[in-house]
């Protein structure tokens, strides 16, 4: 049977698009994940967002403090049913290895400030290319733990559901920012 995967963060503050047009104006490049914090920046604790396995734990200059997970048979808002890998850059710490079995309860880590980041959050990307996890659009060299790849991510909303029930009690927040579009706040319940 597929499975649900759920937000990160329980309760969620975007501050940055999926391929925002004014992130790319800002930055230069694509955004080809999401950023989130904590509503209240006061727990920083990134959560495994179903049943999947730690494929890589590592550092990258860029992105600091680097998690990669696989998740089999993910239910998608469209219909489809797909593996899918899920990237978590800038962590402050790590709390997994690669091998381990995680749920939607194990603790993957804290988000952070770790690598070309300019504030603490959580920067995640979901792909549906889960035999390279650890190769991402989002560099153009290899950089540490991640090598540069080609684009096979999904929108998160695709994939990521607010589980508003316990014991998460999620819920998603806009921060207001002129990096997020209505598109990124349009997630379904679980
Ligand atoms: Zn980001």
């Amino acid at each position: 049977m597929a499975q649900k995967l759920i937000l990160p963060i329980n309760k969620t503050r975007i501050t940055a698009g999926y391929k925002n047009v004014n992130y790319r104006k800002e930055f230069g490049y694509n955004h080809y994940g999401v950023d989130y914090t904590d509503q209240q920046k006061s727990d920083k604790t990134v959560w495994g967002s179903g049943d999947g396995v730690i494929t890589h734990v590592g550092w990258s200059n860029s992105s600091g403090n680097v998690i990669c997970a696989v998740y089999k048979n993910c239910q998608l808002t469209n219909g489809q049913v797909k593996d899918l890998t899920i990237r978590y850059y800038h962590l402050e710490k790590i709390y997994v290895k690669a091998g381990d079995k995680i749920t939607k309860d194990t603790r993957l880590g804290l988000y952070g400030n770790t690598g070309a980041s300019t504030g603490d959050h959580l920067h995640i990307e979901i792909d549906t290319d889960t035999k390279y996890p650890n190769y991402t659009p989002q560099l153009g060299k290899n950089s540490g733990v991640l090598k540069a790849g080609t684009d096979s991510t999904i929108n998160p909303t695709l994939a990521l559901y607010v589980k508003a029930t316990a014991p998460d009690y999620q819920s998603v927040k806009n921060s207001g920012y002129n990096t997020v579009a209505s598109s990124d706040l349009q997630f379904k319940n679980y």
